[in-house]
């Protein structure tokens, strides 16, 4: 134990300012109330942070002389720090971002024609351990907090000085795939959705903001009727002997019950055509067979889906290989031969990738996080082999 707890942020920054970065509409305009303001205000604030990209209170010129001072002196709006940015000769960009209180994350921004997906994460470290994942290997150090989210995509738009009319174009699509499990720091992943969805913030399609999750099936119930984003869910295994080697959550929360709960997310929306992304990682001689992919086939039977397969991406501490070409080409047709639409990582940007661990250096991420975000664009569906 140090002497400071690095997960309690509250400690390190009771002192602080209110970072309004972080606030969804209704906590806006309760903040606002609270203040003996009138709740419009908190659309103004909103517009000017999220729309117009404005971080000083003073700036705020629709608030009046005598509210911008009382603001300014209890709240700021306060981004997250940015370590290092790289661009990939393909359009890529990625951050590392120092979140407070310590502790790095990576976002990574990838146009695809006129799509532009942000990656997103959610907690410093992972406290899931699955067994092929870096981010895991690192432990759990910390949930980040709903600004800490959100301003990934405030300071994604901002680096291309996008902020104005059309301002959620440079940011079309967003997945929470980056580091950390979301569904296990809800509120703040909920909140930071929210604005990713709400027109005085981003006004993103829910159909364009997916939250992937290893299976964290209480909070996965708890998000159906609260959220219509999309859904994500990494199996990576066609049945309970093998996923618990792989992603051990599953051993509290086992397949059946899984996909019972993304059936019910799913039922949930308003709109029934909706389907579930699984989430497959293929990694050589483990999961990867011919007679893995017809389990999965009868497995997924009864889950409206789309399949989305990930070759697995090689890291340091790590004696998981990447499958052959031929053990992808192969697993992908008995998928396909049975009427899945079926996705498939492409290899644009391998620059960039190449130096992904170096750019996060002591977070020691080095699993190719951009290359798993493209798997998620359906635009990608193509023939393999
Ligand atoms: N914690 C969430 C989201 C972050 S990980 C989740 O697990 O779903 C995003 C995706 O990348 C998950 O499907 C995850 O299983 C996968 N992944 C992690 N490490 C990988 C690796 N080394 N190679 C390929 N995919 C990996
Ligand atoms: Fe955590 Fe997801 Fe990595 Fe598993 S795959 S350790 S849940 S980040």
């Amino acid at each position: 134990m140090t002497a400071v707890d690095p997960n309690d942020v509250s400690a390190v920054h009771s002192e602080s300012k209110v970072n309004l970065l972080g606030l969804t509409r209704l906590q806006m305009e309760q903040f606002f109330l609270d203040l003996g303001e009138k709740k419009f205000r908190a659309q103004q604030v909103l517009k000017w942070i999220h729309h117009a990209g404005v971080t000083r209170i003073e700036d705020m010129s629709n608030l009046g002389k005598a509210l911008r001072d009382k603001l300014s002196a209890i709240a700021e709006v306060r981004p997250p720090e940015i370590v290092s940015q790289q661009d990939s000769s393909d359009g890529t960009r990625k951050w590392a971002i120092r979140v407070e209180g310590g502790g790095l994350v990576e976002t990574v921004l990838i146009p695809a024609g006129n799509r532009a997906t942000l990656c997103v994460s959610s907690q410093v470290g992972c406290s899931l351990d699955c067994s092929f994942c870096s981010t895991g290997k690192q432990g759990f150090q910390r949930d980040l907090s709903a600004a800490e989210i959100i301003g990934q995509v405030w300071l994604a738009i901002n680096s291309y000085n996008a902020f104005g009319p059309g301002h959620n174009r440079v940011v079309s699509n967003v997945v929470m795939m980056g580091m950390g499990e979301p569904l296990l720091n809800f509120d703040n992943v909920v909140a930071a959705m929210d604005l990713m969805l709400e027109d005085l913030a981003y006004g993103l399609s829910k159909r364009r903001v997916t939250l992937s999750t290893s299976g964290v099936v209480p909070a996965l119930d708890r998000l159906a009727g609260l959220s219509e984003v999309s859904l994500a869910v990494s199996l990576h295994a066609p049945n309970d002997e093998l996923r618990n080697q792989l992603v051990p959550i599953n051993r509290k929360y086992p397949i059946a019950v899984l996909l019972e709960s993304c059936r019910n997310y799913m039922a949930s929306q308003t709109d029934k055509s909706r389907v579930v992304t699984i989430e497959y990682t293929l990694i050589h001689e483990v999961n990867d067979q011919v007679h893995h992919a017809r389990e999965l086939v009868a497995l997924l039977r009864d889950t409206p889906c789309k399949i989305n397969l990930i070759p697995f991406n090689t890291f340091a501490q790590s004696d998981y290989r990447r499958p052959s070409g031929n053990a992808v080409s192969r697993f992908w047709q008995v998928l396909v031969d049975a009427g899945y639409i079926v996705t498939i990582r492409t290899t644009r940007g391998d620059d960039i990738d190449a130096a992904c661990g170096q750019l996060v250096g002591q977070v020691a991420d080095r699993t190719r996080r951009s290359e798993r975000y493209r798997a998620m664009d359906d635009s990608q569906i193509i023939t393999v082999g």
